[in-house]
């Protein structure tokens, strides 16, 4: 759903929300907007209860949160009604990017957490063996706000709570207001898993809520969405000193090398360039393919594209392509193609809404891109395979980097090792070879943008360990009644210290393997 429109406030003064189908236009869901009160309650009830959910031991928390998928399994055909409901996106697109994806990380992460979160003595190095122990205590932060968009509205939810979770704190989690059954759903799992209900919470509402929860006093926020919105969270967290971690939009450049494999290049440039209807943060947004091979890529694309079914407005169930998800985007949409039009671009199929029953965008191919045009410089979010030729692959490169975004990108070449050495050069958070829009799902995978597209990185070992205060317990080994460098001080004191640097740091001693681990 998502053409959201403000309603009559209620009774005691909270703003509401109507939300309407993007497929129907029917109205489908109300949500109350939950205000600065709501949200101040709802984070003492949180803080309250994560007392025991953090000194529960980690692995009966992973036993726990590992039975959600129990619950999902069982009622995934409910949850995928609920998504497709959100969202306009097909079956088919509910299951990989929602439903295999939620699993698969609730599977993953709650097979690492007694690895990864469990205290665990650490070697010191080779000064300080001899002398002290240390113990490393993954310490729950507290409560995390969760705040999460409307492009993958369950499984961009379900992946940073289920850390949080795992990690002993208390979950907040803000949905998008434009898809909230889904983040109800984020929860519902949990709790039918046998969470208590005020370890995870739903607040819905719109800026209003995202904002009150950010400066309400939690202790980190886990933040997907644009990259306006994730300034002012950078500065709200800022003036807390409370961490946070952007997840923000992006411009991915797809690079087809001459020895790409063209047929498969195709087939990736089309399906990651417009699936779940082009709303995707790591989606394929530009294309740039080297002169020699541009003209059979091109006929390439074009003929394959013409096979993708596509059914818009008359619902079909086998269609490929679903709705918007968004009112709100429809404009940004054709403002691009508009304005790509007027500066040269060949819209050679697609390049126009289908607004007669729902609101869909045709998949669109537009050929002929440079620069100076919107489709190749912001963030279009939108079913259009966009190409644009380049002379070679420093050409690729060149451009390709040419964009305030880095979220992710991707090198279409034969040679994996070529393909790997032009992935180093490109800007991007993480970078594809011979395939795209994955890398978020590669959960040992720290996932995160550079420039515009982000602050910090989700995912792997260090992500799931960022929803914890890693604590260093320093034990002394030899519980002496005092140490050589405490007082008194004597006129010895200074001359042996000297000593040791002179004989240690001073002569081969240092070289030793063992003195430098
Ligand atoms: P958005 O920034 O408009 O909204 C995201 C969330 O923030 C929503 O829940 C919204 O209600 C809330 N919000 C809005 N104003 C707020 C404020 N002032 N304080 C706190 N919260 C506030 O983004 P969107 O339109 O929902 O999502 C689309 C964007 O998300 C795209 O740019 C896309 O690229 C990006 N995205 C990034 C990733 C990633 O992993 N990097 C993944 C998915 C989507």
């Amino acid at each position: 759903m998502a053409i959201v429109e403000p309603l009559a406030p209620s009774p005691d003064g909270h703003r509401r929300l109507g939300l309407r189908s993007t497929s129907s236009r029917e109205p489908i869901h109300e949500i109350t907007v939950s205000n600065r009160d709501d949200v101040a309650a709802a984070l003492a009830r949180a803080k309250a209860a994560q007392r025991d959910w953090g000194s529960t031991p980690v692995a009966e928390r992973a036993k726990i949160v590992r039975g959600a998928i129990d619950y999902l399994v069982e009622h995934r055909a409910e949850l995928i009604d609920t998504i497709r409901a959100d969202t306009g996106k097909t079956r088919a697109e509910a299951l990989m990017v929602e439903v295999i994806a939620a699993c698969d990380s609730i599977n993953h992460w709650s097979a690492c957490a007694v690895r990864d979160l469990s205290d665990e003595v650490r070697k010191t190095h080779a000064f300080m063996r001899p002398l002290k122990k240390l113990v490393m205590h993954y310490r729950p932060l507290g409560v995390v706000g969760v705040i999460t968009p409307w492009n993958g509205p369950f499984a961009l939810s379900v992946n940073p709570t289920v850390q949080a979770l795992l990690a002993g704190n208390a979950v907040l989690l803000k949905p998008s207001e434009v898809a909230p059954r889904s983040g109800d759903w984020a929860a519902r799992i949990f709790h039918e898993a046998g969470v208590p209900e005020d370890v995870i919470q739903v607040l819905h509402g719109d800026g209003e809520t995202g904002a009150a929860l950010v400066s309400a006093g939690v202790q980190k926020i886990s933040f997907t969405g644009s990259v306006a919105t994730g300034k002012k969270i950078a500065l709200a967290c800022a003036e807390q000193l409370i961490p946070c971690t952007l997840e923000l939009g992006g411009k991915d450049a797809m690079i087809v090398c001459a020895d790409a494999d063209l047929e498969r290049a195709a087939n990736g440039a089309i399906f990651n360039s417009i699936f779940n209807t082009g709303h995707v943060c790591m989606g394929v947004e530009r294309i740039y393919v080297v002169e020699s091979v541009a003209d059979e890529f091109e006929r390439l694309v074009e003929q394959k594209m013409r096979e993708v079914r596509y059914a818009g407005s008359n619902s079909d169930e086998l269609s490929e392509i679903g709705a918007l998800f968004w009112d709100r985007q429809l404009p940004i949409i054709e403002g691009h193609v508009q304005d790509a039009r007027e500066k040269g671009a060949e819209v050679v199929l697609g390049g126009e809404a289908d607004t007669h029953g729902g609101l869909f965008y045709k998949p669109t191919l537009v050929r002929n891109v440079d620069h100076t045009m919107d489709l190749m410089r912001r963030e279009t979010f939108g079913p259009i395979v966009s190409i644009m030729r380049v002379k070679d692959e420093e050409e690729a490169i060149r451009m390709a980097n040419d964009s305030e975004y880095g979220l992710s990108g991707s090198v279409w070449t034969r040679d994996d090792e070529k393909g790997i050495e032009i992935a180093k050069r490109m800007e991007a958070g993480s970078v594809h070879v011979n395939d795209a829009s994955i890398s978020y799902g590669v959960l040992e995978a720290p996932f995160g943008g550079m420039k515009q597209s982000g602050l910090g990185q989700v995912n792997g070992k260090h992500g799931l360990r960022g929803y914890t205060f890693q604590q260093p317990i320093i034990v002394d080994r030899w519980k002496r009644k005092t140490e050589q460098h405490w007082y008194p001080h004597t006129e010895k004191t200074a001359e042996e210290l000297d000593q040791m640097v002179k004989y240690v740091y001073g002569t081969w001693l240092k070289k030793l393997p063992f003195m430098r681990k």
